[in-house]
């Protein structure tokens, strides 16, 4: 023990310099940390729907007001075309890559209003709200609509919408005719009676037959309405509903919310016609009302633990307090703004709906309840309404009576956090698909296309219209790409759990998610050692900004640590090496920074800023170290032969002596302490992360034996299934140049759905500062202008690992831009 102590004592002045060169480590880290800038992309022009998880770039967007724009666009316009109302949907419903969007909120008069017949003409633009307070002083009301009236008539009608009406349904039995604009340009009418084939197209047709440009509705009388509720047990609601509701000619409209966590309560609310005159005056729900509180009530139900608690004693019972009478107008024209979020960044509400044949309701309710709790659903509300059948539209989701599900929920919108929402949303459909129902449409189309064709038996009926009206497959939207036959024989389908486990089942096949992120800075400092080693060929190492690098480095770690922090479990073992070389990597920067501004400038001034031979073999050495570290570890470089080198190769008294001298100390010092802490570090290191995998195994969609030939050395591992082929590469550059050759001259329906086992996928690339990346289906993250060129941007690319190959073909078309990493 007295041994040990004297020898701590003794080393006090080595710890101390220690001590301190960490302390001047850590300041230099932070002070360039906080200096480096960070670029971020808007990517031109990009639309998004409400939830701000579906951005799509776009050709254009064009705003027409005359049916003759309408018209003229759809006749000329040689690329895709995707319809825009409100945007509500919530899938990108409203655009394709690459579409024209014909965005139709300004097309909205009001054509007609017949209050003799209750009926009204309307252009597709219009929204509820409008007929609202066109019809209220008629006394007149909307027959069928959803419940907040943000929405326009087109897209309401396109998705064949329902509301909470008693005895109603879908929207398609309060449409007395409709005007479409069909892909030829030609203008026809459709109803029940009049082109009856077109008319069961285009309700719920979700624009894939034409631009619907004015539609005749029904209307109902404005009448006062009484709200009731009673909370039950999940299990005597289908009786309730029965026998107090579904027969009362009394009841307007009828919801009732059932509450998480337990699933097992619900709340019943009914608004029965009445003729007591109102307590609540208001004609419409004021348009400029505040929601700053439900804001606040809705975030602390999805926020706190027990937030379903507290909304069943707490909140519901306060806002549903006395029997209130109001308008039915008043009832029908809430604004979707009580329910948007201050930010859709990181987290954002979404909706989904299922439709249960109504007898199968005490069947759904546990199936629903096992997939929410398996997977930890954040699920805000889930509100049941009823519809009557529709026997009329083909893409009809209420063929029986059905009750409907509507699963207001809470999501990251990271791109792990949306494929984890697709795989519990493909187990609900399943469940509901299993009891005979159907889902609806206007959300995100994570169901595969099996299963919507399952849900919408006639969907085939509806492709073979859409061929006929449609030959050029003119207007598309994500909805369709996902779905249309034709679109998918270019696309393989989702794969199915059961193969994509049987993968994962390979020993090495799945690596981390998180490290897709936490590679980025240990390649920065490839990158960074590469820039060093390229500099040093043509400068003098003092012109070098090692400060900019240094910052790069840690704000590299911090963009990978907030990208992963939320989504990921935590890989400590990664973040630890990553501090280690990090700091090793700021210390030596650092020094080399200090020292070749003083004692190395004056080497260089000696030499009247002329290289010498020690110039030439440090330059040397950084490139070939550069290239080393690209796929070996950096303390396995070799460094003692090169020290050996700088004393027995450039002779001891060339033309520059000072600064050959100055160097070869310099280069001494240099080479031999990395020597030395590379054997420090390879035990440090190799205690804390294991050594990396040799090879990385890619799970291919529509792989074929010829592409075997692409790079050397690729191995076909195992098939799954007829579309399914697990393939290998060797480790990093091997894989991008496989991946990039592909993109560059693979076939065009060939898919990677998993890099490593990942479902998440980043790259990295070079390119001119000012370059605007081409819009496709991931995002930069961020870009980083090169320290020793600041006209130059690195940039930090995410996508799904399914969409990289039809993004990265983009990309490789356009040459301003080197892809440069591919995180395997
Ligand atoms: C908060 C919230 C609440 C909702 N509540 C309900 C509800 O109670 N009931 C319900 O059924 N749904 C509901 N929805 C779902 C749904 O998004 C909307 O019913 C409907 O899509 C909204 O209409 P929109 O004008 O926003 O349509 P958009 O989202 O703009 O478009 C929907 C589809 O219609 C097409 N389209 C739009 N206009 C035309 C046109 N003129 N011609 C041809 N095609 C066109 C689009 O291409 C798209 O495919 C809700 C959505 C949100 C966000």
């Amino acid at each position: 023990m007295a041994f040990h102590r004297r020898v701590w004592r003794r080393l006090r002045p080595l710890r101390r310099a220690l001590g301190a060169l960490l302390l001047l480590t850590a300041a230099v880290s932070l002070w360039y940390f906080l200096q480096t800038p960070v670029l971020r992309f808007n990517r031109p022009p990009v639309t998004n729907d409400i939830t701000g998880l579906n951005p799509m770039p776009l050709e254009g967007v064009i705003a027409p007001t005359t049916v003759e724009e309408i018209v003229d666009a759809v006749r000329t316009h040689e690329g895709p075309i995707a319809i825009g109302g409100g945007r509500y949907s919530m899938g990108g419903q409203t655009a394709a890559p690459g579409a024209l969007q014909i965005d139709m909120r300004r097309f909205n008069r009001i054509l007609a209003l017949d209050t003799a017949a209750r009926t009204i003409t309307v252009q597709a633009g219009a929204r509820w709200r409008q007929i609202q307070e066109a019809i209220d002083p008629h006394d007149l009301s909307v027959k069928i609509m959803q419940t907040y009236a943000n929405f326009t008539v087109g897209g309401s009608v396109s998705v064949n919408v329902h509301g909470r009406y008693v005895g109603q349904g879908p929207l398609v039995r309060s449409i007395r005719s409709l005007r479409v604009v069909l892909a030829d340009g030609t203008m026809v009418e459709a109803s029940l009676t009049v082109n009856p084939e077109i008319f069961a197209g285009v309700v719920g047709g979700y624009g894939g037959l034409g631009v619907i440009t004015d539609v005749t509705l029904d209307l109902a009388r404005n009448v006062r309405v009484k709200r009731r509720h009673e909370v039950m047990p999940i299990a005597d609601y289908a009786r309730y509903f029965t026998e107090k509701v579904r027969y009362d000619s009394l009841a307007v409209f009828h919801n009732a919310d059932i509450y998480p966590d337990g699933y097992n309560t619900v709340n019943a609310i009914t608004y029965t016609r009445t003729d007591e005159p109102v307590t609540v005056p208001d004609r419409l729900v004021p348009a400029d009302r505040s929601y700053r509180l439900n804001r606040f009530v809705f975030w602390t139900m999805s926020e706190l633990p027990g937030g379903g608690w507290l909304r069943q004693h707490v909140v519901d019972p306060l806002v549903l307090r006395g029997e209130p009478v109001s308008w039915r107008n008043r009832e029908a024209s809430y604004d979707v703004a009580e329910l948007e979020p201050g930010s859709r960044d990181d987290e954002t509400y979404v909706l989904q709906e299922y439709f249960v044949p109504v007898e199968r309701f005490d069947d759904w309710i546990p199936k629903m309840r096992r997939v929410f709790r398996t997977h930890r659903v954040n699920v805000i509300n889930v509100s049941i309404r009823h519809a009557l059948p529709d026997s009329v539209s083909l893409l009809s989701w209420a063929p029986n009576e059905v009750f409907a599900f509507v699963v207001y929920y809470k999501q990251e919108t990271d791109v792990a956090s949306r494929a984890k929402v697709g795989t519990w949303t493909r187990e609900l459909v399943e469940q509901v698909l299993s009891l005979g129902g159907s889902y609806y449409l206007p959300y995100q189309p994570h169901a595969t296309p099996m299963q919507f064709a399952a849900a919408y038996p006639r969907s085939d009926e509806f492709f073979a219209l859409k061929r006929r009206l449609d030959p050029g497959n003119k207007f598309r939207n994500a909805l369709w790409n996902t779905y249309d036959p034709l679109v998918l024989a270019s696309e393989p389908p989702e794969l199915s759990g059961a193969l994509i486990a049987r993968a994962e089942l390979r020993p090495g096949y799945r690596r981390p998610d998180s490290d897709t992120f936490l590679q980025h800075p240990e390649w920065y400092i490839v990158y960074s050692s590469e820039e060093y080693g390229r500099h040093l060929a043509s400068h003098p190492p003092s012109t070098f900004p090692y400060g900019a690098a240094i910052g790069q480095y840690w704000r590299s770690y911090y963009e990978a640590w907030n990208a992963t922090r939320h989504t990921y479990p935590p890989n400590w073992a990664y973040h630890v090496m990553l501090w280690v070389i990090g700091t090793s990597y700021s210390g030596e920067l650092a020094l080399k920074g200090l020292y070749e501004n003083t004692l190395g400038r004056l080497g260089e001034w000696s030499a009247d800023g002329e290289r010498t031979p020690e110039d030439d073999l440090a330059a040397e050495v950084a490139q070939e170290y550069g290239r080393f570290i690209h796929d070996r570890p950096w303390y396995e470089y070799r460094f003692l032969p090169r020290l050996w080198e700088v004393w027995t190769d450039p002779p001891l008294w060339g033309e520059h002596p000072a600064r050959s001298w100055e160097r070869k100390g310099f280069l001494t010092l240099e080479y031999g302490s990395k020597a030395a802490y590379a054997g420090l570090i390879t035990l440090a290191t190799r205690a804390a992360y294991d050594p990396q995998p040799p090879r990385t195994e890619l799970l291919f969609r529509r792989w074929r034996d010829s592409l075997g030939q692409v790079i050397p050395e690729l191995e076909v591992e195992e098939r799954l299934d007829s579309t399914a082929t697990v393939v290998s590469a060797g480790r990093f550059d091997p894989t991008r140049d496989l991946l990039l050759q592909l993109a560059r001259s693979g076939p065009p329906d060939l898919r990677v759905d998993a890099i490593a086992g990942r479902p998440v996928t980043a790259f990295t690339g070079v390119a001119p500062r000012g370059w605007l990346p081409p819009g496709g289906p991931g995002r930069v993250l961020h870009a980083m202008p090169l320290p020793t060129d600041s006209g130059t941007v690195r940039l930090f690319f995410e996508t799904r690992t399914r969409d990289l190959l039809p993004w990265l073909r983009r990309l490789v078309r356009d040459t301003a831009l080197t892809v440069d990493h591919v995180y395997d």
